[in-house]
């Protein structure tokens, strides 16, 4: 087989796993990045965020002369077969896709393209932006290349199996060569592959992660009315979750869905929908029952506390998820915010997560070494993150720590009739 000569424009967890993973599969693959001191550490196998066994996979690559990072992409692009775009597309106020970013990355690559070259998007974007981009590149470039839609669907923590095991792979196209080039990269990977036109593999992208996000706003309804009527969430959603047509992945009730993707993906999907002249109302329920349940669980801490003045209240996790250290829209930080506001002081532990939440938490939250020392003399525990270590600290030093034995779990991750015999006032989401 030969193998290709890529550039991806955009080193994030998108651009580099997917670089890295290229790679792997045999390739040679240029990074490119805007951020100069990220190039720096990648050439020293020094990876910009966590992310399991990416780092091992990184400094092979660059030993085996496959993997190479860079600022400067056109030497990279004079000599790429296809050319990745995978740079971020954040909301703006409006909720709408700020495409700013995608733009100046085709901008980049029209204007140092020399010959034949595939195109694709990756970042995930509204319908009709890669015909938008083709248009956009038509103006730099009069030969000829072709443009593709490729949604990614890795999940940070997991994402090297996710890339290298993808449940599909979906390639939008207007060409048949296009299609050809980028189902041969991924041929290796054995996956199923959809082909479809440009607007339906970037829809596919908004409406699976929309679909995702239902899920979860719909579990945490169930929550709510379950805490009302005596029955515990975990039993609704194991009862649901054999019925296939449901499926037992994302019933999981908590603090609501957050991270870098659901929260602008199910904006943009709703704004687009709007600009498009339809509206999506279903996803302005999604969107508020998200919020509410943030609301709902500081509520129930402040009952629990007996107000929040002057409280001491340690916190469990600041990442978004477990496995990952995005806190990018954590309900931990907005929880922590939240509670600030109230009047409670704040101590957080969270090993992987503190340095990214130290840029953006208010320098008044106390940083813990561990998870003891989070509750030490702590008014009450709020656990927001679902990390492992959790489950596994001495429940009775953590007791024994506590100025009184509250425990707040946002992530339903003890037994509520355990922590009862233990004697905590323990209070979770939907039990
Ligand atoms: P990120 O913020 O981690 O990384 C984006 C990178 O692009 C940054 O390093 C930035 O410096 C770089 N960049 C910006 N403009 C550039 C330019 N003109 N030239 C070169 N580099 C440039 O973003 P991410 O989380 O990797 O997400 C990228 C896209 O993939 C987004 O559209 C996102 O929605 C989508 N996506 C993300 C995930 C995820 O789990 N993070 C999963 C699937 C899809």
């Amino acid at each position: 087989m030969k193998n290709e000569k890529i550039t991806i424009i955009g080193t994030g967890y998108v651009g580099l796993v997917t670089g890295t993973c290229l790679a792997e599969l045999g390739n040679e693959v240029f990074c490119i990045d805007i951020d100069s001191v990220r190039i720096e550490n990648l050439k020293e196998g020094i990876i910009p965020f966590y992310e399991p066994n990416l780092e091992e996979l990184v400094k092979r690559n660059i030993k085996e002369k496959r993997l190479f990072f860079s600022i400067d992409l056109a030497p990279a692009i004079s000599q790429s077969e296809i050319i990745f775009i995978t740079v971020g597309t954040p909301a703006k106020e409006n909720g709408e896709a700020d495409l700013s970013y995608v733009e100046k990355a085709a901008q980049s690559i029209a204007k140092n393209l020399r010959d034949y070259a595939v195109i694709v998007v990756k970042s995930t974007v509204p319908p009709k932006t890669a015909k938008k981009i083709e248009g956009l590149i038509k103006k730099y470039y009069q030969g000829s290349f072709d443009i593709v839609s490729n949604p990614e669907f890795l999940r940070e923590g997991s994402a090297i199996s996710d890339f290298m095991k993808p449940n599909r792979i979906v390639i939008g196209r207007e060409s048949k060569k296009a299609e050809e080039a980028i189902r041969k990269l991924y041929e290796p990977l054995n996956s199923p592959i959809l082909v479809t036109n440009l607007e339906s593999a970037e829809m596919i992208k908004y409406a699976s992660n929309a679909f995702l996000a239902t899920k979860i706003s719909f579990i945490n309804e169930i929550a709510n009315i379950c805490e009302r009527i005596g029955a515990d969430v975990e039993e609704i959603a194991k009862g649901m979750g054999f019925d296939p047509r449901i499926g037992d992945k994302f019933l999981k009730a908590g603090l609501g869905y957050g991270g870098s993707c659901f929260p602008k993906d199910v904006r943009a999907l709703r704004q687009s929908a709007g600009a498009n002249g339809y509206n999506f109302c279903l996803l302005k329920s999604v969107i508020e029952v998200n919020s509410n349940q943030r609301k709902f669980i500081v509520e129930k801490t402040e009952k629990l506390l007996n107000g929040l003045e002057n409280k001491l209240i340690g916190i469990w996790g600041l990442a978004f998820k477990a496995n990952t250290d995005d806190v990018r829209e954590s309900a931990a930080i907005e929880i922590i915010k939240s509670l600030r506001k109230k009047g409670a002081k704040i101590k957080a532990y969270d090993s992987m997560a503190e340095e990214n939440a130290k840029k953006i938490l208010p320098k008044e939250v106390i940083f813990c070494q561990n998870p003891y020392e989070a509750v030490q003399e702590s008014d009450g525990l709020f656990i927001a993150t679902e990390w492992d270590e959790f489950k596994k600290v001495d429940l009775l030093r953590v007791k024994n720590l506590l100025k009184s034995p509250n425990i707040i779990d946002g992530r339903n991750i003890y037994s509520p009739n355990e922590m009862k015999k233990l004697g905590f006032n323990y209070i979770c989401v939907g039990r």
